[in-house]
Order: structure tokens, then sequence, then C-alpha cells
């Protein structure tokens, strides 16, 4: 016997899970190699031949595997609060989104459309899937993330390997087999593990569409190596929303949304809000609402039904938040609410309304993405839509008054992807996701999210010249 074969198969490493509500871990994950990558990428090139062939038989697996994550919330909410600390509530509510996304791309049809061109040619455009598709996600909405990956990539005909962050990888990994196993094998393959298994899989020979969500300066990363490849891009990166308060608006009325906006999954949403433009008469009490909220909302442990704000996800954030607090604090600001961190065991931070922070301070210029937020003052309108529109962001913003349609007027001068008056952070499952600027290369959601998996084949045929 050749002596590669009488050799033990190795060990698979494996990697601790922290719960950010203790600092503690409490599970493991496979540390899969990059090496593993050319194995599962050829198994994914196989299973494409047949996933591709039968939409009805697509859609029907793709219902059952909805109805099959919906069916397991009871398992998968409670593990993405451990691993990932948002509340039991929240973690429900993901898993819902997750399945009705599941469905709302498994009917979505890409037939055959005709080219209507006034000429004597028939022509037609059929759409054609690419084979598999790379996702990376981050690590704070795991499932709704991963699902905006393979829902419509899958719909489409592709099959996926999909990465999730090494923070976040259990929930992930029991969603992958929830849905695998109302697919054929291969056509879901979900890789846990730490870098350069990313970077590896985005540059991957055998991968025709990297589709990623994170930060900018990884979604850089991830484009540079896709290049290798021209495998198609798509990339889904930070945010910086502003809210502009108009100087009609009622500060009572809005405040929870306003405060919600900012704060929900502890700030750490690419399109929360992330600062707040006040009229300079209304500053104070814009302050302060937002100021008592951050007092008395519950902090604690995302299963304590009590929770209304976890931790902050893992250490790294809350370092991250904890410095672009002190550096706020540093150049001048001041906290109406909270400043620190807590005092106790695990990453929780306190819910914190900056106010006086100068406008170049990196809190009001950078993504802080925790539950940290910034209020400032303007005194005329076009300065505030400068201000908002004056980082290197564009994902969201949104205007808030009582004459909503002049609020609407405003959010049309926002330059970003995704405008809301009166509300903020609040997605169709059928529009377009797309950021400007450095918040994104491409379109998800809705049928665009559908056709950004696939790719136009045109047949043009001469009738009657045969
Ligand atoms: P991140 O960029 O650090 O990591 C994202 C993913 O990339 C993780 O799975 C990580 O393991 C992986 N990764 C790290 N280095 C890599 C490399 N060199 N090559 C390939 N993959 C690599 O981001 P994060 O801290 O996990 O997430 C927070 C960021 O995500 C924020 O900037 C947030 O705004 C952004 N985000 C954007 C959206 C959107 O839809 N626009 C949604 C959610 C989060």
């Amino acid at each position: 016997m050749p002596a590669h074969r009488t050799r033990p198969a190795p060990r698979q490493e494996r990697f601790a899970v922290l719960d950010p509500a203790t600092g503690e871990p409490f599970d493991e994950a496979p540390d899969q190699r990059p090496d593993e990558l050319d194995a599962i990428v050829a198994r994914a090139h196989e299973a494409w031949r047949g996933w591709r062939a039968d939409p009805a038989a697509r859609t029907a697996a793709l219902l059952a595997a909805a109805d099959a994550v919906a069916a397991a919330e009871a398992d998968l909410a409670p593990l993405l609060t451990r691993e990932q600390g948002k509340p039991l509530a929240e973690s429900a509510a993901e898993v819902a989104r997750t399945a009705a996304r599941m469905r709302y791309f498994a009917r979505l049809d890409a037939g055959p459309r005709p080219i209507a061109d006034g000429r004597p040619v028939r022509s037609e455009i059929r759409w054609r899937s690419l084979g598999p598709v790379a996702a990376i996600v981050p690590w704070n909405f795991p499932l709704q993330l991963a699902s905006a990956k393979f829902a419509p990539a899958l719909a489409a005909g592709n099959t996926m390997i999909l990465k999730p962050s090494p923070f976040t990888p259990l929930s992930t990994r029991l969603l992958g087999s929830v849905v695998s196993a109302a697919l054929p094998e291969d056509v879901l393959t979900i890789v846990t593990g730490h870098e350069p298994l990313g970077a590896r899989l985005a540059s991957h020979p055998g991968i025709r569409h990297v589709t990623f969500t994170g930060s900018v300066a990884t979604g850089r990363a991830v484009a540079g190596g896709a290049a290798a490849s021209l495998a198609r891009v798509t990339l889904e990166l930070g945010g910086n929303d502003a809210a502009v308060l108009l100087e009609d608006v009622d500060v009572e009325r809005i405040a929870d949304r306003l405060f919600w906006a900012a704060f929900r999954n502890c700030g750490q949403i690419c399109m929360a809000v992330k600062r707040v433009y006040a009229p300079a008469r209304l500053y104070s009490d814009v302050v302060e609402a937002l100021a008592q909220r951050a007092r008395t909302v519950v902090v604690g442990a995302g299963l304590d039904p009590d929770t209304q704000l976890g931790p902050v996800s893992n250490a790294p954030q809350l370092a991250r938040v904890e410095r672009y607090t002190a550096r706020a604090l540093a150049d001048g600001g001041r906290a109406a609410a909270g400043g620190r961190r807590l005092d106790r065991p695990g990453y929780f931070h306190a819910p914190t309304i900056l106010a006086d922070v100068p406008a170049d301070s990196p809190v009001v210029t950078e993504e802080q993405f925790g539950p940290v937020l910034p209020v400032l003052p303007y005194r005329d309108l076009d300065e505030a839509v400068e201000a908002a529109n004056s980082t290197g962001f564009g994902l969201g913003g949104s205007v808030w008054g009582t004459d909503a349609d002049l609020a609407e007027t405003v959010a049309g001068r926002l330059e970003c992807g995704t405008a809301w008056v009166n509300h903020h952070a609040e997605l169709s499952l059928a529009q377009p996701f797309a950021g400007i600027k450095e918040s994104g290369v491409g379109v998800a959601g809705g049928p665009w999210g559908l056709y950004g998996n696939l790719r136009p084949f045109v047949v043009h045929r001469l009738d009657g010249e045969s």
C-alpha cells in the first residue's frame, strides 16, 4: 500500500467560541485549513451540475429548507445569542427573517425575457447560473447575512461555500446543517476557521462570484484576491449613517425610534444611525431625550428575558468602541450618558450619548459600530446636509420632522443607497440594497440580488430565412 494511504488523517483542529456576556469559552468550532478548500470547491462544482438543471426542484427544496429553519428557531436563537450577545427576542426575529428571505428568493423567477427592439429578429435573454459562489460574512447578523448570501445564490442555481466570522461560527454551522438537510449534498457548505481561510476562499480559482459583507479594509483585500481569477465581486461594506432632525421635529415623539435606530444590536448594524444632527435650538432637548433613554435601558446578558441591550459582541470590538469614546472625550466631547465600559465580566459598554464632540473626531468621521452615539448641532440645513454627506461612506441616512413631505425632500439630498423619513434601517426584502462610495460595490436584495448571481445568455434568432 502506498505510504500516504497508511498515514492517519490529520486531527481536525478546533478553536474556542466565547460568550460575550461572560468573556468565557462555551464551545468549539472546527479550525479548517485553507488547503481543505480545493476539495470543497471541487465538490461544489460537481453539485452545481444537478442543482442548476431543475428550477422547480430547486424552488421546492429551498422552500422546504426555509420551513426547516423556521422550525429550528428554538435551537438556533439561543445559540446565536450565546455567541453573538443580542437579546433572545432579536435572535428569534433574526431566525424568522432568515426563513422569510429564503422563501422570498425561492419564489423569484428569472425565466427567459424577450428583447423587443423592433428588429425582425427574435431575441431572448436566458439567465444562467455562475457556478460555485464564495460568501464571507461578519458577526453582527450571522444568520440574516448568511441567508442574504445563500438565498439568492442558490435560488439562481449556483452552489455556495460560506465562511462566517470566527466570532460566530456555531449558529451558522447549525443553520448550514438545517438548510443542507433539505438540499442535495454539497450545494451549501459552511467552512469555519481563521485567516487566511477567507483570503484563500476569495481568491480560489474555482470560485465564480465572491460576495462579501464586512469592513471596508477587508473588502479591499477580498476584491484584490478575487482579481486573480476575475471572479465577480459584490461588496457590502461599512456605513456611517447620519440622522438629520429638522426644525419642526417633535423630539419626544421620535426619541424612542431614533434611540433604537442607533442602539439596536448594541449599535452593531452597518446601517444604524451613527451620527445625529440636531438644530441648535433643539440641541439640548435632543441630547437629553437620548441620554435619558441610554441611562434607563436595561443592559444585560442576551439570554436574560429583561435585557434590552446585550454586550458588545467581542473583545476587539469593545476595545474599538472604548477607543472612539476616549478620543471623543479627549477631543472636548462630553458624555451626557455612559462614556465607559461597564465594570462587570463580559464585554459590556454603557450606552453612551456624546455631546459637544468636534466634527472631525473619529467617532463622527469613521464607523464606531457600537453603543455610542455622537449628537452634533447645526444652524443651517444646508450645513447639516453637507455634513451628513461628508464622510467616505454612503450606505444610508434619514431625515426626521413633522412635515414628512419636507423631510422627504431633504432625504433626497442624501448621498447614500437608502434614505428613510422618520425611521431608519428598515429594509424590504424586495428593495435593492446598495451602498455608494466606500459602502459597497454591486447590488443585493430584491430581483437585483438574484440577477447579481446570474449571467445573461442571449439568443438572436432570424425567423423566416432558414
Ligand atoms: P471584517 O471585515 O473584519 O470581517 C468580515 C469577514 O471577513 C469575517 O468573516 C472575517 O473573518 C473575514 N476576513 C477577515 N480578513 C479577511 C481577509 N483578508 N480575506 C477574506 N476574509 C477576511 O468585519 P467585521 O468586523 O466582522 O464586521 C463589521 C463590519 O461589517 C462593519 O464595518 C459593518 O459596517 C460591516 N457590515 C456591513 C454590512 C452591509 O450590508 N453593508 C452588513 C453588516 C456589517
